[in-house]
Parts: C-alpha cells; sequence; structure tokens
C-alpha cells in the first residue's frame, strides 16, 4: 500500500535484519529517489546501497545520518510522510509527486502483471532484446529479483537454457509483461582463452625465475670453469717443468753414461748410440709420467667437474630459454596481452 512501509525488524550496517524487509524498503527509497539500484536489479540483498540511501534520505530530512532505521523508528515514520505526500493513497492528489525523482510513468499497464501485484516501476533497466542472430547456444535466465517476478521464473533465475529449447512460457521476456532477461552465458572459447593466457602468464613467470637462476648458475659455472682451466694450465706447467728438468738430468746422464760407453767400447759413434737409446727410453717414460702429471692432478678433475657443470648449466638456461620463448609467442599469438 502507498505510504505505509513497515518493517519487522531494525535496518543498519551493524543489526541483524530481516530480509524480508529488504526488498520493501530498497523499494521505498528507490520510489523516492533515493535508492540506486544496481544494474541487475532491486534484490533481497542487505547491501550497502541501501544503507547509503537510508543515509540519504536521513541527511535531507534533518535526520540523524545514521543509516539506521527502527520499525517505530522516525526514519520509518519520514520515509511513509514522504510516501504518503507523494503517492496518495487516494485521488484527489493534495500534493505533487516530485517528478525529478520519479521514473516517467508506464505507458499504459500491462495487461497481465507479473503475479498479478499492484505495477511497479520496472526495477532495473529495460532489457536490450536478444537479437535473432545472437540466440544461439544458450544463455542464464535473469529475473529483475524484485518481489514481483512471477514464481515459475523466479525458479529459473540463474539457470541456464538453450535457445533451440524454450522452456515452458518461452524465452525470457516473451510471456506477457515479463521483465526476464537472457544473460548471454560468456563464449566458452574466450573463457578458455582467458584461462590459458592465466596459465601461460605463470608458465612465463615461473619460467623467468628459472631462467634467472639458471643464468647465474651458469654465470657462476662458466666462472668455475675459467678458474678451473687457468689452474689446469698452471698444472700443465708445472708438470712439464718438472719432465724439462728430469731430460736434462736424463741428458747428463746418457753423456755420463756415453762416455763411460765409449770409455769401453772405445768407439765414439757406439758411445752416441749407447747414450741415445738410453735417454730416449727415459723420454719416453717420462712423457708418460708427464702425462699422468696432469691426467691424475686435482686440478684435471677439478676441470672435468666444472666442464660438466658448465654444460649442464648451460643446457637448462637453453631449456628455460626455449621455454619462456615458446610461451611469450603462445601468449602473443593468443592475443593475451591487450
Ligand atoms: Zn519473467
Amino acid at each position: 500500500m502507498q505510504g505505509s512501509l513497515t518493517i519487522n525488524r531494525t535496518i543498519g550496517m551493524s543489526h541483524d535484519l530481516d530480509l524480508a524487509d529488504v526488498i520493501p524498503v530498497k523499494t521505498a527509497l528507490y520510489r523516492l529517489g533515493y535508492y540506486d539500484p544496481p544494474a541487475w536489479g532491486i534484490t533481497a540483498d542487505a547491501d550497502k546501497r541501501m544503507i547509503f540511501a537510508i543515509k540519504a534520505f536521513q541527511a535531507d530530512h534533518g535526520l540523524r545520518q545514521d543509516g539506521v532505521m527502527k520499525p517505530e523508528g522516525i526514519t520509518l515514520r519520514a520515509i511513509n510522510d514522504e510516501l504518503t505526500s507523494l503517492f496518495p493513497p487516494s485521488p484527489p492528489r493534495t500534493t505533487q509527486p516530485r517528478k525529478d525523482l520519479l521514473l516517467p510513468p508506464p505507458a499504459a499497464e500491462p495487461e497481465t502483471r507479473e503475479r498479478n501485484q499492484p505495477y511497479h516501476p520496472e526495477s532495473a533497466p529495460k532489457a536490450v532484446p536478444v537479437k535473432d542472430e545472437e540466440k544461439d547456444g544458450t544463455y542464464i535466465w535473469r529475473t529483475v529479483g524484485d518481489g514481483n517476478v512471477r514464481s515459475s521464473h523466479a525458479a529459473r533465475d540463474g539457470q541456464v537454457f538453450s535457445w533451440d529449447h524454450p522452456p515452458e512460457g518461452g524465452h525470457p521476456g516473451e510471456a506477457p509483461n515479463c521483465r526476464c532477461r537472457a544473460e548471454p552465458v560468456e563464449d566458452k572459447k574466450e573463457k578458455d582463452r582467458q584461462k590459458r593466457c592465466e596459465n601461460l602468464g605463470r608458465l612465463m613467470a615461473a619460467a623467468q625465475a628459472n631462467l634467472n637462476n639458471a643464468s647465474d648458475r651458469w654465470n657462476n659455472a662458466a666462472q668455475n670453469l675459467k678458474t678451473a682451466k687457468d689452474n689446469l694450465d698452471a698444472k700443465r706447467l708445472d708438470c712439464a717443468r718438472a719432465r724439462d728438468e728430469a731430460l736434462t738430468n736424463i741428458g747428463a746422464g746418457a753423456i755420463v753414461g756415453g762416455v763411460t760407453g765409449g770409455r769401453i767400447g772405445g768407439w765414439p759413434g757406439a758411445i752416441g748410440g749407447a747414450a741415445y737409446e738410453g735417454a730416449s727410453a727415459a723420454t719416453a717414460s717420462l712423457e708418460r709420467i708427464y702425462e699422468a702429471c696432469i691426467d691424475d692432478s686435482t686440478e684435471m678433475a677439478a676441470y672435468n667437474q666444472a666442464k660438466q657443470e658448465e654444460a649442464s648449466a648451460y643446457s637448462w638456461l637453453e631449456h628455460y630459454r626455449t621455454e619462456l620463448s615458446t610461451h611469450r609467442e603462445e601468449y602473443e599469438q593468443l592475443g593475451c596481452e591487450g
């Protein structure tokens, strides 16, 4: 009834309100121009907009702006006064409606009302009719969510229907005075694409982090390998120096031997040959010792290990680099950015 809003319990941010009060309160505040319904209409949810509306009403009427409305309170009385003055219970009107706060009146009274209740201004913007070419696949049934939605439609709210198979009474908006609308189901492909983009974003971040780690690891390994190579080169020099020293001694020994031999044989040529043979056998053996000096060195072991680590680190670096660029390519192909 016009101008007689009643509530069961106190309404306010910190009050345990009665949800049954929400739609009547929102509707009343809406009719007075204070409640600004969201695009999906006036619903039974206790939202902040309702509290804001109460506060705005209180502000305009010199009341304490606490957003609280009690069943016997002054705010409710003021709302009812205003409702009565704007929507007098019976003609003739004594006060003109505040036209600036009202929606344009409906062109004509609808023949059939949802649930045959008194006609209220549409609580949600008129649904844009779905174009025939968009009537493809499925849609979600949406009601305006107020108390005037017929129960058969209220039961369908949020359910998915196929454009090919209308439920009883037709698609949303087809039944007389039906204010329901068909909410397009987001294209599955698009949803999948967005999901993939999200995944790729995560994969790219992971690959980038791995790549950074791999890059650090490889830099270390390359540095270590260089040090190991320097150490090995130094070892080679040591081994060569030792070999050359030994060779000099062998040479001296051979000459000494030769001289001794020469003395025995009395033939300088024989002397030379014996000395040469003895020296070359010793030299060959020294070559083996020299190789072993290098090959069995801790420097060589460290060098081999460093080489292996560098190769491994590099292959991981390449791996993550490839992984990142593969993901990035797909990311760009899917148009994930922008
Ligand atoms: Zn409907």
